[in-house]
């Protein structure tokens, strides 16, 4: 059976509502005090915004809320998307990477990261954001909080910056299996889990057994479709992609020109 669809992704909120199971944003997660068995849904609009609105609906038909964090690029940043996901009642939050966009210049960084997020509080009293990982970039875009507080800027919290991982299960769906970690250059995490998945009928058979941890991020990207033609069309792309970034990773040269060809593909 085809993993990674919305019919997949339904069975594991399914089960996860079945377990008795609570979703809260991120914003909630971390303004209220802790109560047990939370699951907080985490979606990066990396791209195809437009997956991103079926997975909203899909959620809020079963009654999920979500935080939902978009990017500035344009492949992100759909405006009928983020009204619709907005009155359907999810977080909205800012996928920052602006150090990248800056190539590195801190002060530069800082003022399109403000002028970002006073566009997406247009849309969304916005309190959370998260860093994109720009896996081709030498910027680590959380290098922004060096000199600066989240609280300058009005803000609750940044998942790396704010959940510790030993007390919440982090798991995301990294090419296309949620042990696609090594694909990953920063939006990785440790954790203090002995626990592994690779597809998420493993994970939906742990939620029903009771192992599944008491408190869990699920960071979930927008490349979920039921479309078949899309579906394989990504898996294609991905493995392409995945084993380009491995090779970059090991040759400077080819990890150079990949580098340059991420950043024509995102130019605004
Ligand atoms: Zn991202």
């Amino acid at each position: 059976m085809r993993d990674f669809t919305l019919k997949s992704y339904r069975s594991l909120l399914h089960a996860l509502l079945q377990a008795g199971y609570r979703f809260l944003t991120f914003e909630e997660f971390l303004s209220q005090p802790k109560e047990a068995k939370t699951i907080v849904l985490r979606h990066d609009v990396d791209e195809l915004a437009w997956n991103a609105l079926e997975i909203a609906r899909l959620e809020n038909e079963m009654g999920v809320k979500a935080t939902y964090y978009f990017r500035i690029v344009k492949q992100s940043n759909v405006p009928e998307v983020i009204v619709e996901i907005v009155s359907l009642g999810h977080e909205i939050g800012y996928h920052y990477e602006d150090l990248v966009l800056a190539d590195g210049d801190e002060k530069k960084a800082l003022d399109t990261f403000e002028s970002h997020l006073a566009y997406f509080r247009n849309y969304y009293p916005v309190k959370t954001v998260s860093m994109h990982g720009s896996s081709s970039s030498k910027y680590d875009n959380r290098l922004l909080w060096k000199n600066h507080g989240l609280s300058d800027y009005g803000l609750l919290g940044e998942p790396y910056l704010s959940i510790d991982f030993n007390q919440v299960f982090y798991m995301t769906d990294t090419g296309f299996a949620w042990d696609g970690g090594k694909y990953a250059a920063r939006d990785v995490v440790e954790n203090g889990f002995d626990m592994k998945f690779h597809s998420t009928s493993q994970v939906v058979r742990c939620v029903e057994r009771g192992d599944f941890p008491e408190h869990a991020m699920i960071l979930a990207h927008t490349l979920w479709t039921d479309n078949l033609l899309q579906w394989y069309g990504l898996h294609i792309r991905e493995f392409f992609r995945n084993n380009l970034k491995l090779i970059a990773k090991r040759n400077r040269f080819i990890g150079n020109l990949y580098g340059k060809m991420v950043k024509w593909y995102w130019k605004k």
